[in-house]
């Protein structure tokens, strides 16, 4: 039986996490989760979980109030809560469904704690990927990825990974993939967040219009793997059937291949990968008749060559890329700035970045501090009049 504290249980993949557990409550019961703002699914979490101990959430009031109405549980608010509630919950698996910046602190804790960690808060490994795996280089904690691809990948890589040539990322296109680049001048928040595939927490959506996602699970490949950037490829795939796949050396493939459904990549991690899975060999992507595919063409979706600046300099250039994009992100999806203002942004800031090579955690706090403010100070130049 697996003692799994949950950070984010009411977002997206928090969720769909609890899905998965509840399916198999012989081998995973809930100690511990953080929830937001979210405070009125606390209750129906802890009825169904009354092993749950220790609750964060984001505010200091709602915590006040809350310890009150159960007082045999420990609250925890804020940033810090985060860190507090793994202390305080006698978990042995950390699931990191949060989003953005503020997931890379506790999965650092964790890994000190020597716990295992199912990571979907990618955003943690494109700012601090080097710390991360230097705390796993030095024989700390666990790490399993939850993000289609990279499980796909690591399903793929279970076999002749020493004959292996490349990664092969599959990317949907977003919502946008019909559109050419003088079509998304006037597109809206609303349309972007139509994924025709996935159905994901806002932020990542939006991702997935402008390719960012794409470009962060490049960074994220390149991390959990240790390929080199010019060895991870990316495909454009209509359908989200195929998750990713690579190729050997002598061309052969081999694909993941299963409906786009995240309880499949958590599943995964939460057994550390000991569930059964199947992949499936091609002589060419020609072999999926019923599949559609298209050349990647980074003239159409720019923001991917950040991928590349990232791992190239490391740094705090992961830093800079989703401070930015993140900013620039909220910005949009609350009509302050358009769509094509995103990149802007980004590329601004990534363009005139001085990088700080080695960075500490707090070396990448305060450049994530420093480009928020920048970004905000380029969204009130470019705010939609
Ligand atoms: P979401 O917006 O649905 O949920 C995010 C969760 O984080 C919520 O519980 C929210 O309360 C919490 N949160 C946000 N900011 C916080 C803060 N400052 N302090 C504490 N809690 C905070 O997002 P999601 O779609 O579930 O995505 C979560 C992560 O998983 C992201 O990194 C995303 O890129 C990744 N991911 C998601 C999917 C998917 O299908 N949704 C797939 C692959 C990877
Ligand atoms: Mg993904």
């Amino acid at each position: 039986m697996k003692r799994v504290c949950l950070l984010g249980a009411s977002g997206s993949i928090g969720r769909q996490t609890i899905d998965v557990m509840s399916s198999h409550p012989a081998d995973f019961t809930l100690v511990g989760f953080s929830i937001g703002h979210q405070t009125r699914k606390i209750s129906p979490i802890i009825k169904k979980y009354p092993s749950v101990e220790a609750i964060c959430l984001q505010n200091k009031n709602d915590a006040l109030r809350y310890s009150k109405k159960y007082p045999n549980i420990k609250f925890y608010y804020g940033d810090d809560g985060l860190l507090q509630l793994i202390d305080n919950c006698s978990c042995d698996m950390v699931v990191n469904a949060l989003v953005g910046f503020v997931g890379l602190l506790p999965t650092l804790h964790a890994l000190k704690k020597d716990l295992i960690i199912c990571l979907a808060n990618k955003e943690a490994l494109v700012v601090g990927g080097e710390l991360v795996n230097r705390l796993l280089d030095e024989g700390h904690g666990k790490l399993y990825s939850i993000d289609s691809e990279h499980v796909a990948l690591s399903k793929c890589l279970s076999v002749d990974s020493d004959k292996v040539d490349k990664l092969v990322l599959t990317a949907s296109g977003g919502a946008f993939r019909k559109l050419n680049r003088e079509q998304l001048t006037n597109v809206t928040p609303e349309d972007a967040l139509r994924h025709p595939n996935w159905k994901m927490g806002k932020k990542i959506t939006i991702d997935c219009a402008t390719m960012v996602n794409k470009a962060f699970e490049v960074i994220e490949a390149h991390y959990l793997f240790g390929y080199p950037i010019n060895k991870i490829g990316i495909k454009l795939h209509d359908e989200s059937m195929i998750h990713s796949y690579v190729i050997y050396k002598d061309g052969l493939l081999r694909l993941d291949e299963g409906k786009p459904d995240m309880r499949i990549p958590i599943k995964y991690a939460l057994y550390e990968t000991l569930t059964d899975f199947k992949t499936v060999t091609a002589n060419s992507l020609d072999s999926f008749k019923k599949y559609h595919f298209h050349e990647f063409d980074i003239s159409r979706y720019p923001m991917v060559k950040y991928a590349s600046v990232v791992i190239k300099n490391k740094g705090t250039y992961g830093a800079v890329f989703n401070a930015a994009n993140e900013e620039a992100d909220y910005a949009f999806l609350k009509h302050e700035i358009s769509f094509l203002t995103i990149e802007k942004i980004i590329s601004t800031l990534m363009d005139n970045h001085k990088n700080t090579a080695n960075p500490s955690y707090e070396d990448i706090k305060r450049v994530d501090q420093q480009t928020r403010e920048q970004a905000r100070n380029l969204i009130k130049k470019w705010r939609i009049k």
